[in-house]
């Protein structure tokens, strides 16, 4: 989603008659696209802050602006962290990016644009990809899930859906242009359609983009896993250009840290999933996100996890220690798992997946 974000304002800058250029001193706009998932994210644009002071000293005129969730997030603490930072705007605001410039250089002084009550879906179209054979495209923006441990909500929004005409005109747009591949984006892509003014969910979604001529492959990201319903198995079943991929995030095998996590399914019924697509797809190929030491996790929870990854065999995942984030449920919660712990079980399963994957791969 991030890359796509970075794509789509860079294409609209471009638009505006910005170049990209590859190296950092010749800039007269530094913009930091930034994640606020997970700590580790945020640690490396403060630190990318602080290199700038340098480059800035040398140009005086220089306009730093940091975008994206941790912007969204932390407005006020990295205007207090940076004097280097000109302008910060969160997600629902990179259309107004390119006026935001320009004012900042006549003003002479630093904009916050965070604001977010828009309900109507707000995304800048990319105009600028760096690939010419995939492209991806958002379908929605937002999560209504509030998972415990996870940010997304707070940052991105509410679930917002793009209307269909829009996504099916970017598709042929790309088509015409001799894209063969796409990705569907979404925080949660099995809730598209809610909200809009049109009887549409995202298997129709699916079915309409599939008759489009020239795209030959077609990928979706993410499902969750309380939400993969039978008629979207029906319809990667069916479809033949879409990927026989689907990414659904386990998180843990532990049922009670499921409750905690506030994921809304347990491992049985997780496993009834795979088991389904498995049935339907011989061929299907799953990926997950696991998170280890989330508060309250004790050896037996981790064990369920591991179990559960080595029982279930995924093709990839993505592995994580817990992260605490401000303003989550989560944190309320003491981190109690010591971070020595944290990181000998995050070794133990990706040693396990590595060992899966490579079997696999074979
Ligand atoms: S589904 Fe959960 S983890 Fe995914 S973005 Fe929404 S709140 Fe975050």
């Amino acid at each position: 989603m991030n890359k796509h974000d970075s794509e789509a304002v860079l294409g609209l800058l471009m638009d505006h008659g910005y170049e990209l250029t590859e190296n950092r001193d010749d800039a007269d706009v530094f913009l930091i696209n930034t994640c606020s998932v997970r700590k580790h994210a945020e640690d490396k644009a403060y630190s990318l802050l602080g290199k700038l002071t340098k480059l800035r000293k040398d140009k005086p005129n220089l306009v730093v602006g940091v975008i994206g969730c941790m912007a969204q997030k932390d407005k006020d603490e990295i205007f207090r962290r940076s004097s280097n930072v000109n302008f910060v705007c969160g997600t629902h605001n990179f259309h107004k990016i390119p006026e935001t410039i320009e004012f900042v250089i006549k003003e002479k002084t630093r904009i916050n644009r965070t604001d977010m009550d828009k309900q109507v879906f707000v995304s800048p179209t990319p105009s600028s990809r760096e690939s010419k054979t995939s492209a991806w495209i958002s379908v929605m923006r937002g999560c209504d899930n509030f998972c415990s441990y996870c940010i997304v909500p707070y940052v991105r929004g509410r679930e917002v859906s793009r209307p269909s005409e829009d996504i099916l005109r970017e598709v042929k747009e790309l088509a015409h242009a001799g894209y063969k591949e796409i990705t569907l984006l979404g925080q949660n892509v099995n809730s598209y359609g809610k909200g809009l003014n049109e009887n549409i969910d995202f298997s129709d979604l699916l079915e309409q983009v599939h008759r489009i001529r020239g795209i030959e492959r077609i990928h979706f990201v993410t499902s969750h896993p309380k939400d993969i319903s039978l008629k979207l198995i029906d319809t990667v079943v069916n479809l033949e250009k879409v990927s026989r991929y689907l990414h659904f995030s386990l998180q843990a095998g532990s049922d009670k840290i499921l409750r905690l996590m506030n994921r809304g399914y347990t491992l049985s019924q997780y496993i009834d999933t795979v088991k389904n697509l498995r049935e339907r797809m011989s061929d299907v190929k799953l990926g997950t996100d696991i998170i280890v030491g989330f508060p309250g996790e004790e050896e037996e929870d981790f064990d369920q996890t591991y179990q559960a990854m080595n029982d279930i065999q995924f093709d990839q995942a993505y592995m994580f220690k817990y992260s605490p984030r401000k303003g989550t449920a989560a944190f309320k919660l003491t981190d109690d798992v010591l971070q020595q712990i944290k990181k000998e079980r995050l070794n133990k399963i990706i040693n396990l997946q590595r060992s899966i994957s490579q079997k696999k791969s074979k």
